[in-house]
């Protein structure tokens, strides 16, 4: 059913490295998601199950709604313990990049990721990746890296590798990058891997409660206010807004993740294009865009808020005021018509 993704080339490069290295590192980007984090796990246990030391090296700490995964708690989190990082990064004989098309992406860890003497290869679906790695394999039209990487290890004859424990990440990762399969969800090949990766063990179910259905009290009543007080929207422009910042976000005793998804919420409006989301952090303005069809958010936040992402799901910072970040939003609304087909 499923194509190989490799030539038999990069098959055999790709085999040989894995097979002549013993100590692994995987690296994801900076708040890292469910794809960062399903498929830096998910390969973590496929390199186990075949007897490596794989270790998942991230700069920053996951969401905390991501920690149930198997192997999220081993994770090893920069920012809290970077000599060790450093340490596991500089001593691997391999490193595989996942989900993250630039060095800038993982943040703190660009420089000794970089400079690592190991081989290094990237498994990506971002636009355009960066040349740092000895072998690309970039597929932008995967809905998710986890995806890719379930038919990069059918290419390199891994499925027998492809535990429960695997195969939960793998699923969990497929889920969240698609919105429970909502969005980029079209190919059939999507169903073809999800039912696979259900037949290894993943449980299909109890993921959709544990990523979509699972709020704290706090991320509850913060959502509520931001859709209730916070949300502007311009039905002539097909946008949408949500504006939170530090106070309103302590006032609501705030931890991260808590407004995971929120930014979506607007598109459920008939007519409503594309949306933005925009949290006060503390030294910038996070902005998340998603759009429904043609609207490209990618190049949006590229432009004006120096960062990337997808089509219809990117994000970026804005450095300056909550006020100038809503200001520019709204500076582009009559502009952003010509890009809604
Ligand atoms: P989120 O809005 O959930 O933070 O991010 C959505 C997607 O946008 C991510 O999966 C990632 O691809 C992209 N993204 C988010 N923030 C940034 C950023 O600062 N820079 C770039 N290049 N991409 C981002
Ligand atoms: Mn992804």
């Amino acid at each position: 059913m499923l194509e190989s993704i490799l030539s038999s080339g990069q098959a055999k490069e790709i085999s040989k490295l894995v097979a002549e290295a013993e100590n692994i590192v995987i690296v994801a980007h900076m708040s890292p998601d469910g794809d960062a984090m399903g498929s830096s796990l998910g390969l973590a246990h496929v390199l186990t199950y075949m007897g490596k030391t794989a270790r998942v090296v991230v700069p920053d700490e996951p969401l905390r709604q991501l920690m149930f995964l198997p192997g999220a708690k081993e994770t090893v989190v920069y920012c809290k313990y970077h000599t060790f990082a450093e340490q596991l990064i500089a001593d691997a004989d391999l490193i595989f990049c996942l989900d993250f098309n630039a060095l800038y992406r993982i943040d703190r860890m660009a420089k000794c990721v970089g400079e690592a003497k190991a081989k290094k290869i990237l498994i990506d679906h971002h636009i355009d990746p960066e040349n740092f790695c000895d072998i690309t394999i970039s597929h932008p039209e995967m809905p998710a890296t986890c995806m890719l990487l379930f038919m990069v290890l059918c290419s390199l004859e891994l499925y027998a590798a492809i535990d429960p424990d695997a195969a939960t990440c793998l699923l969990a990762g497929m889920m969240t990058d698609t919105g429970n399969f909502s969005y980029n969800a079209n190919d059939p090949r999507t169903y073809f891997v999800v039912s696979r990766l259900i037949e290894k063990g993943a449980n299909k179910d109890d993921l959709s409660r544990r990523l979509f259905d699972t709020f704290t009290e706090s991320s509850l009543r913060i959502n509520g206010y931001a859709l209730s007080k916070k949300m502007e929207v311009w039905k002539e422009y097909h946008a949408a807004l949500i504006s939170l910042t530090r106070d309103e976000l302590n006032r609501f005793h705030y931890t991260r993740g808590d407004t995971e998804g929120l930014v979506n919420r607007p598109l459920s409006i008939p007519g409503i294009a594309y949306s933005a989301f925009l949290r006060e952090e503390e030294r910038y303005i996070k902005v998340s865009m998603r759009s429904v069809g043609d609207f490209p958010c990618d190049e949006v936040c590229a432009r004006y808020f120096s960062g990337g992402g997808h089509k219809n799901a990117a994000g970026g910072e804005f450095r300056g005021s909550m006020q100038q970040c809503i200001d520019v939003f709204k500076s582009l609304l009559k502009d952003n018509l010509k890009l809604i087909k």
